[in-house]
């Protein structure tokens, strides 16, 4: 998880929400991802899905059993039904997300029995740390824009009610 968390420092610099993810196979990193779909123009370019096909090429194949997916924000549904595909066996998570979180906090995909591939999940591990290093993010994001409440148009990363429930966590 804190490999995951220096690749979400990595999104930041580059002005992407800071999001990290990895894949570890015997105790192994194969496949790291961060966020990205700012800088990709790509709205599929979230942690998971970008470690998720780092890890695929590394092992030249788009099933991954048993290896487990680490990521430092709750799966989205695009990214919840990738480790669906990819057969992951077990995912590991660290803040909440309120808004799309699929572990949840808004649905949990992962307990719909009808699904054919079930991987075990496990959150809130670093969850301080992984959510702080959003709330941050968005902290200075609104001081750099003079963000005013309603001021801004088009981008609901920045409201100020998005934050804090990561520190919750
Ligand atoms: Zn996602």
């Amino acid at each position: 998880m804190r490999e995951a968390l220096s690749l979400a420092r990595a999104a930041e610099c580059l002005g992407e929400v800071p999001v990290g993810a990895v894949v570890v196979r015997s105790g192994e990193i194969i496949g790291r991802g961060f966020n990205s779909p700012i800088g990709e123009h790509d709205p599929t370019a979230h942690a998971e899905i970008a470690a998720l096909r780092d890890a695929a090429r590394h092992v030249r194949n788009y099933r991954l059993p048993g290896c487990a997916l680490f990521v430092t924000l709750e799966p989205c549904a695009m990214c919840a039904g990738a480790i669906l595909q990819a057969r992951i066996a077990r995912v590991v998570y660290g803040a909440r997300d309120p808004k799309t979180g699929v572990h949840g906090s808004v649905v949990d995909l992962f307990a719909v029995e009808r699904l054919n591939h079930h991987a075990t999940v496990v959150g809130g591990v670093l969850a301080e740390a992984c959510g702080q290093v959003l709330s941050d993010f968005f902290a200075a994001r609104r001081a750099a824009k003079g963000f005013e409440q309603g001021n801004e148009k088009g981008n609901d990363f920045v409201s100020p009610e998005f934050t804090d429930p990561y520190l919750a966590g």
